[in-house]
This record gives structure tokens, C-alpha cells and sequence, in this order.
């Protein structure tokens, strides 16, 4: 007889954790299955060791400017495999985190890859050991990958994705980065401040093309004035390894080059985790792109099976995750709640300076019609920014203009 539960999560990044936790907090015995570390991308490979690997170029850029502070000191040395250890460390700290969340929630947690096999059952296998367990609900919190360039074969050393860019053995002189969305960004800045040389290649004309223009144009110069080079409206056409070198060719309109590095890293976006879960036989559809489809109260078209976070299409963000974990399972328990409107999930990047923004840029707002109103306010006047140092930035209102209705919000600063 399978192992009997009233909810299965499958996935325990923060998606599934969270999910599993608030299912226990409604009094629902929960299993959660895991094929990996516990904490899922965001906790191992994803939000987190960036985070910290961000904190350590913070820190080299301040004390770079030691001296405006009344700090000198000679020969800086710098430890790019510190700033690794510290950020796998965070990692580690919180993935046992989770762990304990799961004990103390009476949360069971099953090792293994977990596949669809029937209604309202699991089968987990691991190492050849299969066990099966079932529950009325089953809650899909798969996550996603890094999307590949078609044609360009990860190898881990000189052409890599992020989860190996949180590791790299050394700085490497030069580091092409194929992606200015969040995650390269966030790399750039932080291979930068370490002392790589940095190009940027982004297909579309801006840095960050979900944040509104004039916020990618600022942070372009201030990244520009560190010396990271920025390739926008750029497209990659081939990437090759060459000995030590990589080399790739790009287009710019009609112009035609070949760029060259040590190491390319490749932050295109991401695909979800939807093969291999036994969906179809389950009778889950997927949309487009294969992201799992769901309606407002994140069912699936799959009986007492419901999906959230990365799986599902939508902002790719933790947070995200999190808030619809805690509907789908509320939803299980008969309340009536709903899916958070996209455009009222906060979008962030944790370059420096950071970048925050919700709802509407300027031009989505003209694009729907809208009479907008814009309001700004200089980093340069806020008594905390000149007290810190860090009056680069603003913080813009996108406002509609007859009755000053929020439309958006968007800020880049400390
Ligand atoms: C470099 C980087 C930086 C990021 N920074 C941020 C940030 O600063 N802020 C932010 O909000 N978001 C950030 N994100 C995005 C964030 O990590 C994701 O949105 C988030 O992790 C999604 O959570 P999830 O629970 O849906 O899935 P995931 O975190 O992807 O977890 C899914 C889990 O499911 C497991 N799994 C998959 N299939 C199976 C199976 N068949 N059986 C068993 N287990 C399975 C996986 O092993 C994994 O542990 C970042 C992402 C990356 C890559």
C-alpha cells in the first residue's frame, strides 16, 4: 500500500517548501519530494549565492573608495575564493534551514524524483529503490533551468550558465555574457568588481528589458563608466571553443564581428521542469514554451493537481513562487483566494545599484493609451543617499494624469 498523504509537493524550492509548511499549518499531513538540495534553486544555486557573491563586490567597490571615508590601507588582496566559500556557505546555512522547517512543520521529506503515476499518486525513485505514496492533492512545484543557446553545448568550463558562474575555480580575465537580463547583470557586477574584463551582449536595445527605459539607460552608463562593455541590439549567431579562448560571433544589424574570452556565460532565461513528470498521462496541459498552464487558483487541468512558480509562466521570481504556493494550498483548503496579478509582483536586480520597479513602465503605460503623468526624485537630494555616499540613482512615479492613480514604480539606488 503507497504511503498515504493529503498533499504530495513535488519540488522544494521555495515554491514547494513554502506550500508544504502553510499545508501543514492548515492541518494537512504533507509529503515533500526532493531530487536534490532542499531549498531548490533560489536557496542552492539561484537568489541566494548571488546575493552573497553581490555583498562581497559591494564590499571591494567601498573599500576601493576607502579613503573618501578616512580608511587607507596598502595592498589590497582580494580572494575571489572566499567570496565562493561564503556564498556556498549562505547557501548551506539556509538549505538546512529549510530542513528544519520541514521537521518542525512535521513535514515529510522523501529523497528521490517524483513522477506522476495515476491519479492522486507519486511514484519516487531513487538510486533504483521506488516507493509510491498518495494523496488526494498533488502540488507541482518543479521550478525551471537555464535556457541553452540552441547549438551551443554547455561545457561547464568555458561555456557555462549561472549555476557554474557561482563557482568558477578563478576570475577569469575576461567574461563574455550572452543575456543583460537580471542574472547576467547581477554577474556582470560581480565579476566586474573583480577585476574581469566584462562585455554584455543583449539582443534587445537595453539592459534589464523588462524595467523601464530610462532605468536601463542609467544603469548602462554606470556600468559603462566601471568598464563593462555593453553590446545592445546585438545578436549571437555561433559560439566556438578555440584551446583557452572562446569566440563569438555577433550581429549588429548588418555589422558583423567576433568577440573573444576566457569564459562565456550564457543568461538567456530559463525553461521549466516539465518533462518527465508523467503530466500528459496525468491530463495536465502545458501553455507555450511548455510552462505548465494553470487558472486563477493555480489548478491544472489534471484532477486535484495544481502548479505554481517557476513551472508555471509568469515573472521567474522567488517571491512570486512563495505567494502562489500559499494560494494553491489555501485554495486545497476551500478558501477563496486568487493568483496575484503579474503586474503587481515586484521585479528586482541586486546589481549596484539595485534596481526595484512594480507595475507599468512610462512607455507600457502610453502603450495602453493612458494620459501619464511622471514624477522623479534624484538620489542626489535624499539625505540618507548623500549620508551613505550613494547618490547615484532616482526613484520615477509613473502616475496616470487625471486623477493621479499609481500606475508604476520604479527605483535604482542603494
Ligand atoms: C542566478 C539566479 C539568481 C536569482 N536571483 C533571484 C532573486 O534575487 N530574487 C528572486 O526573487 N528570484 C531570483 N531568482 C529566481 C528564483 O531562483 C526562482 O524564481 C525560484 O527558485 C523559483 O522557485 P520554484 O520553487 O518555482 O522552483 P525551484 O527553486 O527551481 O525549485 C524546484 C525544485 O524542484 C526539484 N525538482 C524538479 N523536478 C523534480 C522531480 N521530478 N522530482 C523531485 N524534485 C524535482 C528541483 O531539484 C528543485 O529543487 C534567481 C534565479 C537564478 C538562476
Amino acid at each position: 500500500m503507497p504511503e498515504q498523504y493529503d498533499l504530495i509537493v513535488i519540488g522544494s524550492g521555495p515554491g514547494g517548501y513554502v506550500g508544504a509548511i502553510r499545508a501543514a499549518q492548515l492541518g494537512m499531513k504533507v509529503a515533500i519530494v526532493e531530487r536534490d538540495r532542499l531549498g531548490g534553486v533560489c536557496l542552492n544555486w539561484g537568489c541566494i549565492p548571488t546575493k552573497a557573491l553581490l555583498r562581497n563586490a559591494e564590499v571591494i567597490a567601498l573599500l576601493r573608495r576607502g579613503e573618501e571615508f578616512g580608511f587607507s590601507f596598502d595592498n589590497l588582496r582580494i580572494d575571489f575564493s572566499a567570496a565562493v566559500q561564503r556564498s556556498e556557505q549562505a547557501a548551506r546555512k539556509l538549505s538546512k534551514g529549510v530542513e528544519y522547517l520541514m521537521k518542525k512543520n512535521r513535514v515529510t521529506v522523501v529523497p528521490g524524483e517524483g513522477l506522476l503515476a495515476g491519479t492522486g499518486r507519486v511514484r519516487v525513485t531513487r538510486n533504483g529503490q521506488v516507493t509510491e505514496l498518495s494523496a488526494a492533492r498533488i502540488l507541482l512545484a518543479t521550478g525551471s533551468r537555464p535556457r541553452e543557446l540552441p547549438g551551443v553545448p554547455i561545457d561547464g568550463r568555458r561555456v557555462i550558465t549561472s549555476t557554474e558562474a557561482l563557482s568558477l575555480p578563478a576570475v577569469p580575465r575576461s567574461l563574455l555574457i550572452i543575456g543583460a537580463g537580471a542574472v547576467g547583470v547581477e554577474f556582470a557586477d560581480v565579476y566586474n568588481a573583480y577585476g574581469s574584463g566584462v562585455t554584455l551582449i543583449e539582443m534587445l536595445p537595453r539592459l534589464l528589458p523588462v524595467e523601464d527605459a530610462e532605468i536601463s539607460r542609467f544603469l548602462e552608463k554606470i556600468l559603462a563608466k566601471r568598464g563593462v562593455t555593453i553590446r545592445t541590439g546585438t545578436r549571437v549567431e555561433g559560439v566556438a571553443v578555440e584551446g583557452e579562448q572562446v569566440r563569438v560571433q555577433v550581429a549588429r544589424e548588418e555589422k558583423r564581428e567576433t568577440l573573444t574570452g576566457d569564459v562565456v556565460l550564457v543568461a538567456i532565461g530559463r525553461i521549466p521542469n516539465s518533462e518527465g513528470l508523467g503530466l500528459a498521462e496525468a491530463g495536465v496541459k502545458l501553455d507555450r514554451g511548455g510552462f505548465i498552464a494553470v487558472n486563477d487558483r493555480l489548478e491544472t487541468s489534471g484532477t486535484g493537481i495544481h502548479a505554481i512558480g517557476d513551472v508555471v509562466a509568469g515573472p521567474l521570481l522567488a517571491h512570486r513562487a512563495m505567494a502562489e504556493a500559499i494560494v494553491a494550498v489555501e485554495g486545497m483548503a476551500g478558501q477563496d483566494v486568487r493568483r496575484t496579478d503579474p503586474l503587481k509582483i515586484p521585479n528586482c536586480t541586486y546589481c549596484s545599484p539595485q534596481v526595484a520597479s512594480v507595475g507599468l513602465t512610462e512607455e507600457q503605460a502610453k502603450e495602453k493609451g493612458l494620459q501619464v503623468k511622471v514624477g522623479r526624485f534624484s538620489l542626489q537630494a535624499s539625505g540618507k543617499a548623500v549620508a551613505l555616499g550613494d547618490t547615484e540613482g532616482f526613484v520615477k512615479v509613473v502616475a496616470e494624469a487625471e486623477y493621479g492613480e499609481v500606475l508604476g514604480l520604479h527605483i535604482i539606488g542603494p
